[in-house]
């Protein structure tokens, strides 16, 4: 059997092209195992009427090799375009974002000169799913998706690559203080699979103060693990501070495919110049090596480029005069790794990658046995255009019946009534909160629905609530 992996290779628009010849270059002339079958994707095929802007046949060439590397696009301006990176990750199942984020002091100006950390960011779900509604005239509504086994796995991804890249530590970021059910559940799985890797320490901090902390003391952190929204805001911000965001790559990756690039976008105002760093997209494709399980050219690759840093040759985005000795182009640039590969770095530290490890065995993931659910009641969401809380109470309470009885009715969660205050903010969509003492069913829940039309309250959606093993499966409003 052939060793030689087939991958896709997207060249992408604006600067794209460019840095991907330079880039396949030194991964080629540095010995990759490698036969890539190029696509085209992006603007000239969104352009084409195409609007997720990648062809039928393109997805077959990645569901073949499915490995995919891919330089930077330019999304059209205008709507109707939906974002190529987003789909690709959707479905292709990449729920795994790992972005490395690596000061390389002196060589390259940064406030942060220890600074080394990998970011993990779970990539489907929470704000991400797309799952948003217009509830009123005047109410917009995203839902934050967060799942057991989504969690579970991005989680076990985390500490098994502290693991394969010898890390230490691995930190979870959440806002579970506030997110008790969502984040909660990401935090309390992440504590449940951290008891699976005794050798590597975990942590836990808020989302906002260990932002902060990352900020100003990134070398405190190893490897940070994150849900979908945070993770992207605090990606870019820890490539922006080690240095720059042109100097960062980063792999997508799910149970069968894997997509890597650069973090920055096509940058079309240097196209075509020889100007582009190709730094992003070559550390990519190092990732991608390494998930090749070619940890040798990974390697080769990755030391050559850490020489051409620290021998100050530089691309214009980093170059400075006084560190910097020669300011290069693209395609020079290419060619000054290529006439280092074999060599180490001096003053920063080579890198070194090993064959990825036989899968660990984990205790097999226990078949939960299904939680006991039962029926409390149900949230009715209304539109009611009027301010008067009164008034509704008075209509829905018309509804109730079969045991369940009015409890509150809350705007934008903070309760109105009973007992609201005069200074609390109302919009025209309300949930009101029916609940029976001794439990009912969902059939009492739907035939109390029409009574409360029949009040003449329109009613926008409805969330049933349910105990699970007795625990509520949903919140208080703030002030019930
Ligand atoms: P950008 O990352 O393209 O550029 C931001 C700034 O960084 C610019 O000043 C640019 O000149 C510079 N820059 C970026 N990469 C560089 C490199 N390799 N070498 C030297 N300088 C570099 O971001 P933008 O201008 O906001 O977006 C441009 C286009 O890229 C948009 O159409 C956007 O949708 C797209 N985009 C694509 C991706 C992707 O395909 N993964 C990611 C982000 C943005």
């Amino acid at each position: 059997m052939s060793n030689v992996s087939r991958i896709t290779v997207a060249y992408g628009d604006g600067i794209g092209p460019e840095i991907m010849a330079a880039a396949l270059h030194i991964i080629q002339s540095a010995g990759a195992r490698i036969e890539p079958e190029v696509i085209e994707i992006g603007e000239k095929v969104y352009l084409k009427g195409n609007s997720a802007g990648i062809e039928p046949s393109a997805w077959e060439s990645l569901r073949r090799t499915k490995v995919f590397y891919k330089a930077p696009i330019t999304t059209p301006q205008g709507g109707g375009f939906k974002s190529l990176n987003v789909t690709a990750r959707k479905m292709l199942g990449l729920y795994a974002n790992v972005r490395p984020c690596v000061s390389y002091h002196p060589f390259v100006k940064t406030k942060h000169p220890n600074m080394n950390i990998v970011i993990v960011r779970e990539n489907e779900e929470d704000c991400y799913a797309g799952m948003e509604y217009q509830l009123s005239d005047t109410v917009m509504e995203c839902l934050k998706i967060i799942t057991r086994p989504g969690s579970e796995r991005i989680a076990r991804y985390a500490f098994e690559y502290a693991l394969q890249h010898n890390r230490k530590k691995v930190t979870c970021f959440t806002k579970d203080n506030i997110m008790k059910m969502t984040d909660g559940m990401f935090h309390k799985i992440f504590d449940e699979i951290g008891a699976d890797y005794p050798s590597i320490e975990k942590e836990h901090w808020i989302v906002d103060i260990g932002a902060a902390k990352m900020a100003d003391t990134p070398e405190a952190f190893d490897v940070i693990l994150m849900p979908n929204l945070y993770g992207d805001i605090l990606s870019d911000v820890a490539a922006q501070i080690a240095g720059s965001v042109g100097l960062a790559g980063s792999a997508n990756v799910g149970s069968q495919c894997a997509m890597f690039e650069a973090i920055h976008g096509s940058a079309p105002r240097r196209a075509g110049q020889n100007l582009a760093n190709p730094s992003g997209l070559l550390l990519g494709g190092v990732l991608m090596l390494v998930h090749l399980n070619q940890p040798d050219i990974a390697e080769r690759v990755h030391n050559a480029w850490l020489c051409t840093m620290e021998d100050g040759v530089h691309t214009y985005d980093v170059f400075k005069e006084g560190t910097s000795k020669q300011k290069v182009g693209t395609k020079e640039f290419g060619e000054a790794v290529v006439a280092r590969l074999g060599k180490t770095p001096h003053t920063l530290k080579a890198v070194h990658y090993s064959a990825a490890p036989p899968k660990a065995a984990h205790a097999a993931e226990a078949g939960r046995t299904p939680a006991k659910v039962t029926v409390e009641g149900i949230d009715v969401y209304v539109a009611w255009p009027s301010l008067d809380t009164g008034k509704l109470a008075t209509a829905v309470q018309k509804a109730v019946g079969d045991g369940l009885d009015l409890i509150m009715i809350d705007n934008r969660g903070v309760k109105v009534w009973p007992d609201g205050m005069a200074e609390t903010l109302c919009t025209d969509a309300y949930r009101c909160r029916f609940q029976a003492k001794n439990g009912t069913t969902s059939k009492q829940t739907v035939a109390l629905l029409g009574r409360v039309l029949d009040q003449g309250v329109e009613i926008v959606k409805t969330e049933t609530l349910r105990n699970f093993d007795g625990q509520a499966g949903y919140t208080l409003s703030q002030g019930q």
